[in-house]
């Protein structure tokens, strides 16, 4: 009999999670069977299970989740290596991507993988049914990037290295980040405790991160930010605003970035960025939802706005090397704060969701855990 799996599958916004079982596929030449041992509840999948846009509805059926981490189970034919030419084996603790730039494309062509227009599609769609992080396989499409885990980090650290280190680290970039400037982080959940940690790691002089959170506020000290605004102190965006130019000199941050995930903290954060610098745009992942901007201060201000959505492959190794060189620094191992099986995983997002008042303390970020 051939082997089964069991995933949870999408029913659609609102309705949750139905644990579903699947063959595990025999992998194509080029692809690779993982075993998943972690899948991380992002924002953005707080987004789509609440269904903030009407088009999450088209994902129902799908098995969720694109945040992971895993072990090689079964190598297709022609994969001897990872992403970085190191031979790879049955057994080996992996990182790797959830999208699929597809090479045949303008954007492609010029380098430009995260602007890969198909990148969610790839070069077609899977073979299998594993296609999420919340299952006990997931099939790495030909040609997805791979990349072995150092044996000093464990897979809590591993997990948010495909979606939130990676994101960050390639956003900063992106934004232009030099040695020396201020950033402004607006939301320290899982991308914004990262990117604090990240920009501290790229050399900027002082971070400010914005929460209401106690224990993300919290987390957002030991993660390197030299100042934090509570938005249940500051609870204004005039407040807020007025907070962070007293923090940077009156001038506002070289770089603001966004990972709220709420249109509202646009126009707020476009206003946090000081003359001629960027905001950086990466938590409003939900279509037609709108924000009111004053595009003068754009103009005026000489600001420029970088959106960005998924990262160029070198990342991902990137990202492994910095939680190595700074696992003892920062505690990457504390940003997932609850954990839940497979099974539970509708209690995990219930759990998760910090926009329902009283609740937000409750979960920082959940995990769920295969084994
Ligand atoms: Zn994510
Ligand atoms: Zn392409």
């Amino acid at each position: 009999m051939a082997e089964t799996g069991r995933a949870a599958v999408f029913l659609g916004p609102g309705k949750g999670y139905e644990i579903q079982e699947f063959e595990v596929p025999v992998p194509e030449p080029d692809g690779i069977v993982i075993k998943v041992s972690m899948g991380g509840i992002c924002g953005s999948d707080l987004h789509i299970w609440r269904g903030d846009s009407p088009l999450f509805a088209a994902m129902a059926g799908n098995v969720a989740g694109h945040e992971m981490t895993g072990r090689v189970h079964r190598l297709g034919a022609k994969v001897k290596t990872d992403s970085l030419g190191r031979p790879l084996k049955e057994g080996d603790r992996v990182a790797y991507a959830y999208f699929y730039p597809c090479g045949r494309c303008y954007q492609c062509n010029k380098g430009e993988f995260a602007a890969c227009p198909q990148k969610l599609l790839g070069m077609g769609p899977s073979i299998s049914k594993f296609s999420g992080a919340y299952g006990e396989y997931y099939y790495l499409k030909p040609g997805g990037w791979v990349f072995k885990v150092p044996d000093a980090i464990t897979d809590a650290m591993a997990t948010p290295v495909n979606c939130a280190l990676s994101q960050v680290t390639y956003g900063l970039q992106a934004a232009g980040l030099r040695y020396g400037d201020t950033v402004v982080v607006q939301g320290a959940g899982g991308l914004g405790l990262n990117a604090i940690a990240v920009a501290k790691e790229m050399g900027a002089d002082a971070v400010i991160a914005i929460d209401g959170v106690p224990g993300r506020l919290a987390l957002a000290k030991r993660f390197g930010a030299d100042e934090v605004v509570d938005i249940t102190q500051q609870a204004t965006p005039m407040d807020r605003i007025a907070k962070v130019k007293a923090l940077t000199g009156g001038r506002g941050g070289d770089v603001v970035v966004e990972v709220v995930g709420i249109p509202q903290a646009v126009s707020e954060g476009i206003q946090m960025v000081r003359e001629g610098g960027t905001y950086l745009e990466i938590g409003n992942i939900s279509f037609g939802r709108t924000a009111e901007i004053d595009p003068s201060q754009l103009v005026w201000g000489s600001k420029r706005i970088q959106g960005v959505v998924m990262y160029n492959p070198w990342v991902i190794p990137e990202a492994l090397d910095f939680l190595v060189r700074t696992k003892d620094k920062y505690p990457h191992g504390d940003v997932v704060s609850h954990t839940f099986r497979l099974d539970d995983i509708n209690d995990a997002f219930q759990n998760s969701e910090w926009l329902r008042e009283g609740d937000a303390t409750k979960v920082n970020r959940a995990a769920i855990v295969m084994a």
